[in-house]
């Protein structure tokens, strides 16, 4: 067997147990933090009071204003209070939103984070930040933003609604298809992608017909912190393209528009990666290559309320223009995407057709 591969692991260190929220203090000690400021979104306020109540005097108090895509002005107000109230460090507890206000504050002030994900979304395991200003979203890659432990207590997504449930588990399930054709995958991350796509396959069917079976949320939670970590280590391409497109030009919901798109991207790229979307398939209980666009299709119908781009609200007279964006500069893909391919990707999403 010839191989060729760099591997480079990130830095952080992982809890994962039911129940394991209960740790979080010791955690803290351990890590020697002595005041974490809370932040959450203001539907979780709930959930960070019961963390302010176990923290007693370690905790800075709470931030519960991060929204979506960390707009700069929340960055602004969440350090002001982080200052004030002398805080070591940042405790996340919520989605992709309140890890991305964390992240925003590791890299400008250097607050360390513990993070405990309460969606699928994975941001905890990857370097990447974001943050927009003026409507514009800046990103980047930083070792800096890593979470120094990141907390997995399955019983947390048990209020997550299956709304947001199912297109979660198909936007972590994006990062382990992607990463499997990444150009610097390697046996490594590829081994974690296939497993991801398996264990999130298993559980988020159950996750939405049982949404307090903590065994079905263990197994999507597992596949997350795998296809997040996935995320963290390879390269995005062509279905990461044309969903930030869609998320940031066109402010369509960024799970839901994961879930839509990745069916019509994984057939689309099923003959340059055989390889890969064979593993795909399989993982969902395919056969071969052509078989990953309709599995994924599946498991979307099986586990998401919305179907189509259209679903979503966004107007037919935009694919033109959402194809020629997410078809302009270059980024990885196994298979060559031009505007006219994108817009029939875009146009298959946008009815949510079979592949
Ligand atoms: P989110 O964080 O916005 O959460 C969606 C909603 O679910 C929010 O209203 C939140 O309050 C609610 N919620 C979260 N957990 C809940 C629970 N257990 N019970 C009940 N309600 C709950 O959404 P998301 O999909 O997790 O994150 C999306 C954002 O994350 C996007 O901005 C995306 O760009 C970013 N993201 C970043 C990375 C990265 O590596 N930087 C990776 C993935 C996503």
């Amino acid at each position: 067997m010839q191989l060729s591969f760099t591997y480079e692991a990130n830095p952080g260190r992982t809890i994962f147990a039911p129940g394991s929220l209960a740790s979080l203090g010791d955690e803290l000690t351990r890590l020697g933090f002595s005041r974490a400021l809370i932040i959450c979104t203001p539907p979780q306020r709930d959930l960070a009071e019961r963390i302010n109540a176990m923290l007693g005097d370690r905790s800075a108090g709470i931030f519960d204003g991060a929204l979506m895509h960390v707009p700069f002005e929340t960055v602004v107000a969440c350090r002001d209070v982080a200052l004030k109230s002398l805080a070591d460090c940042t405790v996340a507890i919520g989605g992709g939103s309140t890890t991305g206000l964390a992240k925003a504050l590791a890299l400008e002030d250097g607050l360390p984070i513990v993070a405990v994900p309460t969606t699928y979304a994975g941001s905890e395991m990857t370097p990447i930040w974001g943050m927009t200003k003026d409507r514009r979203k800046v990103t980047g890659r930083d070792k800096a933003v890593l979470p120094k432990t990141v907390i997995y207590d399955p019983e947390l997504l048990v209020s997550l609604p299956a709304s947001i449930t199912g297109p979660s588990g198909l936007n972590a399930i994006a990062h382990a298809v992607e990463a499997l054709y990444a150009p610097e995958a390697n046996p490594i991350t590829s081994l974690m992608a296939e497993e991801a796509i398996r264990a999130i396959g298993q559980g988020l069917p159950k996750s939405i017909e049982t949404p307090n079976d903590i065994g079905a949320r263990s197994s999507t939670l597992y596949g997350a912190w795998l296809a997040g970590a996935t995320l963290g280590m390879v390269g995005m391409g062509l279905h990461h393209k044309i969903c930030h497109t869609l998320g940031g030009t066109f402010d369509l919901p960024h799970a839901d528009v994961h879930a839509i798109v990745l069916p019509y991207v994984a057939e689309f790229n099923a003959s340059a990666a055989p390889g890969a979307m064979a593993r795909v398939a399989m993982a969902l209980g395919g056969l071969a290559a052509s078989d990953a666009g309709r599995c994924l299709y599946d498991l979307r119908r099986k586990t998401c309320p919305k179907q189509s781009l259209a679903s979503l609200g966004m107007a037919q007279s935009d694919i033109r223009h959402a194809a020629e964006l997410a078809s302009a500069g270059s980024y990885p893909n196994p298979r060559i995407a031009s505007a006219d391919d994108v817009e029939r990707i875009i146009i298959e999403a946008f009815h949510g057709l079979q592949p």
